[in-house]
C-alpha cells in the first residue's frame, strides 16, 4: 500500500460559486465578508472530498480567489509601485484586472496549460517583505480538519522569479527572498505540518540548467529549516537537468509521468535511494479513466527503482471539471471512462491499494460504444503530399485573388455579442424560439454588421459570428466525434471558465457548418466577405483530446472536416477564406527541442485544412500572441496569403523580425487593442502605419484590429473603425504621391 498525495484541486465550486460571488462582488452587489464566506466554503468543499477519497497528504495552499501566483505577488509584498495608494482586496483585484489609470499585472499562460496566471513584476523599488497570515491562517484552518493530513503547497522562490517580469538580478532577488521563504517554512513547521511541497514546475523548463546555481543555492538554504520538503515538478520532464535536480537536499521529490518522459532518466540515471518518489502517474490535465494495463506496468517499473513512493495526480487536478457523475446527458458508456477531479482521486486511491480489478471493464465498453470510423481512417491513411500544397505558388495564385484597394482594410471576424444577440441564443436552446426565427434573428445581426461595414467602407468584410458562442464550441457542436458537458467547467483565469469540449471519436463533418451564414452575409454585400473558420490546432488545443490515438492525427481529421467546409464555401461564392489559429503558439512544446516536431505537424494540419483551396482564394489566418519571431519559418510555412496579427500591446519587435526575415506575403498586424474599451484616435492608428510602412513593404499591408470585436460594445467598435478608416485614407494619399514622386520605392522596403 503506498501513500497518497495530491498536489492542489478544483477551486471555482461545483456550481461556479466563485466566480459568481466575484462577479457580484466586483459589481458592489456582495460585501467582503460574503465573498469570504464564498471561499472558505468552496475551499473546504475541495479539502472534504480529498478527505473522503483517503488522499494521505493533502495539498493545501492552490486555493485563491483569484490566482495562486498573484497570491505569492502579494504574500512577498512584490507591489509595483502603481499599486501601493491601495490597500487589501482594492489592491488585490487592482492588480488583477487593473482599474481606470493603473494596469493589472501581465496575465499570461501557466505553463503550456490554458490556465493564465499573473506575472509577478519585480523592479528595483520592490524589498520583499512577508505578509504570510492568510496563508497560514488557510494552513490552520486545514489542520482543524485534515488534521496531520495537510501538506502546504508553496510556490517555489526559483519558478516565481522565473515567471517575473524581473528588472533586477535574479540572483540578488533570490537572496532577498530566501530569509523570507525561511521564515514561512519555520512558521509551517511551528505548526507541526508533516512536509511542505515547494512547487517548482520552472524546472521544467528547457533552459532550466541555467537556473542550477539558483536552485541549488536555494535548496541548500531551505533544507536548513528541517521540515521535511517535497520538491514538486510538473508538466514536463527534467531532460538533462535530472541529475542535478535529483540529487538537491530535499526529501521528497514528485515527478510528472504523464509527460515527457521521466521514467527514462530514472532508467539512466537511477533513483537517489534515501528520497521518496512522488509519482505522478494520474493525469491531472486529461478526462479520461487510467488505462490500467499500462499504469500498472509503470508503477511496477518506478516501484523497482523507487522503494519508497507514493502516488497521486500528476499535478493539480485544477485542469479538470470537478466530477464526471454528474454528467448524467452523456451516454454512460462514454461517462464510464471519464475521469474528472473526483474520479482521479478514486483512482489514485485504488492504484495505490492495488485494488485495479474492476478498471478495465468501463474501457471495453467504451470501444464498442466509440468504434473507428473506418471512412476518416482511409481518409488520413490515403493522404498525399499534394494534400498539404496550394495547387500553384503565392507569386502566381495572387494576381487570381482578389483585387482590393492598397492598405485593404478588414476585421478579425466577430463583432459585438451583445445582450440581444445572447438573449436570442438563450431562447433558442431553451426552445421558446424556432430554428427559423433563430435564423431570422441572427440574419438580423448579420445584416446589421455588413451594413456598418459598408457604411464606414471598409474592404473586405464579415458576417459577425453572431451565431457562435466560442470559437472551437460551434465547430465541434458540428462535427462528430465531440462530446459537451453540463458542468465540466475548468478556470481559465480569475473568474474566467471555459467547458473544453471532449473529443472521443473520430472526427468528421455531416453537412456544412458556416455556409447559411456566408450566404446570408454575401447576399447583403458587393464586397467580398471572408468565410470565417476556427482551425485544427486550435480546436485540438483548446479541447480534451482523446488519449488513444496521435494529436496530429486527431488534428488531421478535424483538418480534413474543415478542407470539406473550404470547398462548401468556395462553392457558395468565398473568394476569400480566415482560418483562425490563435492556439498554434501556445501548443508549443515547454522544451525547445521538442519545437520542431510539433510545429511540423500543427503546420501541417493548417496546410491539410487549406491545400485544396482554389488558387483562386485568397486564405487569411489570424494569431494573437505576437510573440512570433521564434516561430517564424513555421509562420511562413503556413503559406498563408495573408495572416493577420495581435500587435498593437508589443513595440514594433514584431514587425522589425518579419522585415529581418523576409515574410513574403500578406501581413495584417493589429493597429489597436480590442481588450481596452478605449477608442483609439486617427493619431494613435495613423502612427501604427506609418511603423508598419517602415518595417514592411506597401502592397504587403493589411489594416486591421488586433483580435475579434466580440467582447466590445458598438459604440466603440464604430468610432474605432471610423478612425481606422480615417487613418488608412491618410496613408493612401501619402502613399500614392510618394509612389507618383518616387516609384523606385514602389518595391523597396523602407527599413
Ligand atoms: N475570428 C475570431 C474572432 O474574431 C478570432 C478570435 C481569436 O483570435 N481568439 O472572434
Ligand atoms: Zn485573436
Amino acid at each position: 500500500m503506498n501513500i497518497t498525495q495530491t498536489l492542489g484541486y478544483p477551486r471555482i465550486g461545483k456550481n461556479r460559486e466563485m466566480k459568481r460571488a466575484l462577479e457580484a462582488y466586483w459589481q458592489g452587489a456582495l460585501d467582503r465578508d460574503t465573498l469570504l464566506a464564498t471561499f472558505a466554503e468552496v475551499t473546504r468543499e475541495g479539502w472534504r472530498a480529498q478527505l473522503a477519497a483517503g488522499i494521505d497528504l493533502i495539498g493545501v495552499g492552490m486555493e485563491t480567489l483569484y490566482d495562486h501566483v498573484l497570491d505569492w505577488s502579494v504574500r512577498f509584498d512584490l507591489i509595483p509601485p502603481r499599486f501601493r495608494d491601495l490597500s487589501g482586496l482594492d489592491r488585490y483585484f487592482a492588480m488583477a484586472r487593473g482599474v481606470p489609470g493603473i494596469p493589472a499585472l501581465d496575465m499570461t499562460k501557466w505553463f503550456d496549460t490554458n490556465y493564465h496566471y499573473l506575472a509577478p513584476e519585480i523592479d528595483a523599488s520592490i524589498t520583499p517583505q512577508a505578509n504570510f497570515g492568510d496563508f497560514l491562517a488557510l494552513i490552520r484552518e486545514a489542520q482543524a480538519m485534515l488534521g496531520a493530513h495537510v501538506a502546504p503547497i508553496v510556490l517555489g522562490p526559483v519558478t516565481l522569479l522565473r515567471l517575473a517580469r524581473l528588472s533586477v538580478d535574479f540572483g540578488e532577488m533570490l537572496s532577498a527572498l530566501l530569509p523570507l521563504y525561511r521564515q514561512l517554512l519555520d512558521e509551517l513547521k511551528a505548526l507541526g505540518v508533516t512536509e511542505v511541497q515547494l512547487h517548482e514546475p520552472a524546472l521544467v523548463f528547457g533552459d532550466a540548467a541555467a537556473l542550477r546555481p539558483h536552485v541549488e543555492k536555494a535548496y541548500a538554504e531551505l533544507s536548513k529549516v528541517g521540515v521535511p520538503l517535497n520538491l514538486v515538478t510538473y508538466f514536463d520532464d527534467l531532460g538533462e537537468n535530472y541529475p542535478w535536480i535529483a540529487a538537491l537536499p530535499v526529501d521528497v521529490i514528485s515527478l510528472d509521468f504523464t509527460r515527457g518522459d521521466n521514467l527514462a532518466l530514472i532508467q539512466a540515471h537511477g533513483w537517489p535511494q534515501e528520497k521518496t518518489l512522488g509519482a505522478g502517474v494520474v493525469d491531472a490535465r486529461s478526462v479520461w479513466r487510467v488505462r490500467p494495463a499500462e499504469t500498472l506496468a509503470l508503477l511496477e517499473t518506478l516501484r523497482g527503482y523507487a522503494p519508497q513512493m507514493r502516488i497521486g495526480p500528476s499535478s493539480s487536478l485544477q485542469f479538470v471539471p470537478y466530477t464526471a457523475a454528474r454528467e448524467k446527458a452523456l451516454p454512460a458508456a462514454l461517462r464510464g471512462v471519464l475521469a474528472f477531479a473526483e474520479e482521479k482521486l478514486a483512482e489514485v486511491r485504488l492504484l495505490a491499494t492495488g485494488e485495479t480489478g474492476g478498471m478495465d471493464a468501463p474501457w471495453a465498453e467504451f470501444h464498442a460504444f466509440a468504434p473507428a470510423d473506418p471512412a476518416v481512417r482511409s481518409r488520413i491513411e490515403s493522404l498525399q503530399p499534394s494534400d498539404f500544397t496550394r495547387a500553384l505558388p503565392y507569386a502566381e495564385r495572387r494576381p487570381l485573388q482578389v483585387q482590393l484597394p492598397p492598405f485593404p482594410t478588414t476585421t478579425i471576424g466577430s463583432f459585438p455579442q451583445t445582450p440581444e444577440v445572447r438573449r436570442l441564443r438563450a431562447r433558442f436552446n431553451k426552445g421558446e424560439i424556432s430554428q427559423a426565427e433563430y435564423e431570422a434573428g441572427i440574419d438580423a445581426f448579420i445584416g446589421y454588421t455588413i451594413g456598418v461595414q459598408d457604411g464606414l467602407g471598409l474592404d473586405m468584410l464579415v458576417h459577425g459570428e453572431s451565431e457562435r458562442t466560442d470559437m472551437v464550441e460551434y465547430f465541434a457542436q458540428k462535427m462528430t466525434g465531440f462530446a459537451f458537458t453540463q458542468h465540466g467547467w475548468v478556470q481559465s483565469f480569475g473568474s474566467r471558465y471555459v467547458r473544453p469540449p471532449i473529443i472521443y471519436a473520430d472526427v468528421s463533418r455531416p453537412q456544412p457548418m458556416t455556409v447559411r451564414e456566408f450566404r446570408v452575409a454575401q447576399s447583403y454585400t458587393q464586397k467580398p466577405v471572408k468565410g470565417m473558420l476556427t482551425g485544427p490546432v486550435t480546436i485540438l488545443n483548446w479541447s480534451y483530446p482523446r488519449a488513444d490515438v496521435p494529436r496530429h492525427i486527431i488534428a488531421y481529421q478535424i483538418a480534413l472536416a474543415l478542407r470539406d467546409e473550404i470547398a462548401d464555401l468556395e462553392a457558395a461564392g468565398a473568394r476569400a477564406i480566415q482560418v483562425d489559429e490563435p492556439a498554434l503558439r501556445e501548443g508549443l512544446p515547454l522544451k525547445p527541442d521538442r519545437w520542431d516536431a510539433y510545429l511540423t505537424w500543427a503546420v501541417d494540419a493548417f496546410r491539410l485544412t487549406v491545400g485544396h483551396a482554389a488558387p483562386q482564394t485568397q486564405i487569411h489566418t489570424h494569431m494573437c500572441y505576437s510573440e512570433f519571431q521564434d516561430i517564424l519559418p513555421a509562420i511562413d510555412r503556413l503559406d498563408a496569403d495573408v495572416i493577420s496579427i495581435e500587435n498593437a500591446r508589443s513595440g514594433d519587435e514584431m514587425l522589425r523580425a518579419l522585415a529581418e526575415y523576409g515574410y513574403p506575403r500578406e501581413v495584417g498586424p493589429g493597429v489597436y487593442d480590442i481588450h481596452s474599451p478605449v477608442v483609439p484616435t486617427v493619431a494613435f492608428i495613423a502612427g501604427k502605419l506609418a511603423s508598419f510602412v517602415q518595417h514592411l513593404k506597401p502592397e504587403q499591408i493589411w489594416v486591421n484590429p488586433d483580435c475579434g470585436l466580440k467582447t466590445r460594445a458598438w459604440d466603440e467598435v464604430i468610432p474605432a473603425l471610423r478612425n481606422m478608416m480615417e487613418a488608412v485614407q491618410q496613408v493612401r494619399s501619402k502613399e500614392s504621391e510618394t509612389r507618383f514622386l518616387h516609384p523606385a520605392s514602389l518595391r523597396g522596403n523602407h527599413v
